[in-house]
């Protein structure tokens, strides 16, 4: 599976009823969805996730945050998935991702902005395994 991300809809765009807005903005975007689903983190997922910022300051927050409420686990397929995802949400920080980006359009804040992106396709192969089972991926 190459050309492949993964993303989630995180508890803050769930919660402020952003779904179909952000799942249309990815179909815009010529990405064509390989695995979706509704689910919870558990605190003890959220950790392992995010294992990587173990060491940050914003890790505990973070790990409380993801596992507050139910999150859309997405695999995306287009040609250059990863980079081309990572353009569509726009920068960490909604205050300062571009115009017409996913986060700038429905995050709230720099730690609550709306979704994930996958940052390598190593990782994306990684992510999409720890959420979903081989027949979940189409
Ligand atoms: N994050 C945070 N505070 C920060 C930086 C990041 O809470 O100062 C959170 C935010 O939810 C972000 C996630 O940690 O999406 C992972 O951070 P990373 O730097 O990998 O950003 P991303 O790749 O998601 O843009």
């Amino acid at each position: 599976m190459s050309n492949i991300t993964f993303t989630m809809i995180k508890p803050d765009a769930v919660a402020d009823g952003h779904i179909g807005a952000i799942l249309g903005k990815i179909a815009e975007g010529g990405f064509k969805i390989k695995a979706l689903k509704l689910t919870q983190l558990t605190v003890a997922d959220a950790k392992k996730f995010y294992e990587v910022h173990a060491e940050r300051p914003f890790y505990g927050e973070l790990v409380e945050f993801m596992s507050s409420g139910p999150i859309v686990a997405a695999v995306l397929e287009k040609e250059n998935a990863v980079e081309d995802f990572r353009t569509l949400i726009g920068a960490t920080n909604p205050a300062e991702a571009a115009e017409g980006t996913i986060r700038k359009m429905f995050a709230r804040s720099i730690g609550e902005n709306a979704v994930h992106g996958s940052d390598s396709d190593e990782n994306a192969l990684i992510e999409a395994r720890f959420h979903f089972s081989g027949r979940e991926i189409f």
